[in-house]
């Protein structure tokens, strides 16, 4: 069968299941030498890992219709490419870095504006984090505009399939960085995202929460200010700040869209507040705008 580069996540399966099933091993059947840093909420819960593979399918089904659309509207703006690049090893690793620049921005977005959020909210709402959690996605990603953050790069005239082959590499790493039995790895702390700097990731800790956006390589988050390390004496607890008590993978994929909905369409608001909800954060409400209180300058300045 010929290689196809948006199948990139279906070829490593076997390696990903292969990985679930040792993190499982270790866990459960050898619990006596679990290291200190690994916490129960890395254990597996048969709910959560049921949920976790359903949204895997949802996704995936979500992104091969996305698919079909998204790739030609690549091929049709290659047409109106900047520069002619030749195809060589080094034009690939040059690919590889400016799509996980990209891929920093993407994420950053899906944190910080609630029309993307709606869709990555499913990834981090569960309370623990294994393997199985990469598999926790959204199959509305390609309505909350994913497909976007890559344009420039085809515009710019690396060849779609080329785009798309990088994108999936990136997020076939990612797998690999969801797990705690995987302790800090020295030097590569400081230029790859590892294990350690996603935990942060997924805790909703102030003092974790909304860093390490990175998708690859930790460089971004060093050079945009958004980077936390993990500390020994700050466990990570695992989620989202209003969390869902669910394993519903229908419920776990719309509830974020309902509120965001019902949040612009209810109550006294002028229709820019409205508005306002579908691009502001997440945790945006029209009277947080009344910020910053008069009491807290005060209390700043010492007055
Ligand atoms: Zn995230
Ligand atoms: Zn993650």
């Amino acid at each position: 069968m010929e290689f196809q580069p948006q199948l990139i996540l279906i070829y490593f399966a076997p390696i990903f299941f292969f990985c679930v099933a040792l993190e499982w091993w270790l866990l459960h059947r050898r619990a006596g030498e679990r290291p200190k840093h690994v916490q129960d909420s890395a254990n597996y819960q048969f709910i959560d890992t049921f949920s976790n593979a359903c949204l895997a399918g949802m996704h995936e089904i979500g992104d091969a219709l996305a698919a079909i659309g998204v790739i030609a509207l690549y091929e049709w703006l290659f047409g109106f490419r900047l520069f002619d690049i030749s195809a060589s090893v080094w034009s690939f690793l040059l690919l590889v870095l400016l799509q996980d620049f990209c891929y920093y921005w993407f994420h950053r977005a899906s944190h910080r504006i609630r029309w993307m959020w709606a869709s990555h909210v499913v990834h981090h709402s569960s309370e623990r984090l294994n393997f199985s959690t990469a598999f926790r996605q959204s199959f509305t990603y390609p309505i909350s505009g994913m497909w976007v953050f890559w344009l420039p790069l085809v515009i710019i005239g690396f060849e779609p399939m080329q785009v798309v082959a990088a994108v999936m590499l990136s997020l076939a790493y990612q797998f690999f960085i969801h797990t705690q039995w995987v302790n800090k790895l020295g030097w590569a702390e400081k230029i790859f995202n590892t294990p350690s700097h996603h935990r942060v990731h997924h805790a909703r800790n102030p003092e974790y929460i909304d860093r390490n956006y990175a998708g690859t390589f930790i460089i971004w988050d060093k050079l945009f200010g958004t980077f936390v390390e993990e500390r020994d004496d700050l466990p990570c607890a695992y989620g989202i700040t209003k969390q869902v008590h669910s394993h519903n993978p229908f419920f776990l994929t719309l509830h974020e869209w309902r509120d965001m909905f019902t949040d612009a369409f209810s109550g006294d608001k002028t229709p820019w507040q409205r508005f306002k909800h579908f691009w502001a954060p997440p945790e945006w409400q029209p009277d947080s705008e009344e910020a910053p209180s008069t009491p807290d300058v005060k209390a700043e300045s010492g007055l």
